[in-house]
């Protein structure tokens, strides 16, 4: 006879019943359904505060100029978080642009780059 270790995933009590049985009821299914779902949002919400916050420091070093050489370790002081973009624009000679919403850079030779802001604010479909 097979004995049974099985902890509820919510709770952490053993679980009593089939052996596929997760959780001690619906109320505690309920309690780590949600649970995990706040984790995911809060995920999200991190992410989002991060690309916010590199958009405000592209905004303030671009300020009214169209395109600015700016070196990395500039952005870097401000906080900029260069692994997070919400998208990669590739021009035609093959450069990559890296944008948070409508501001971007273009890493150049030496630890510069070249932030810029996008001119149409239209997302392809598709
Ligand atoms: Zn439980």
């Amino acid at each position: 006879m097979e004995t049974s270790t099985r902890l509820c995933l919510a709770c952490g009590k053993t679980v009593k019943g089939r052996i596929d049985k997760k959780f001690c009821d619906d109320y505690c299914r309920n309690v780590y359904n949600n649970r995990t779902k706040s984790d995911d949002n809060a995920f999200i919400r991190e992410v989002i505060q991060v690309l916010k916050k590199n958009r405000r420091i592209l905004a303030g070093l671009l300020g009214e100029e169209g395109m600015l050489k700016m070196p990395k370790t500039k952005l870097l002081h401000k906080g900029f978080q260069f692994n997070y973009h919400t998208h990669v624009y590739t021009n035609q000679k093959g450069d990559n642009y890296y944008f948070c919403f409508e501001y971007g850079y273009l890493p150049i030779a030496g630890d510069w780059c070249l932030l810029v802001k996008r001119k149409e604010e239209k997302i392809p479909a598709g």
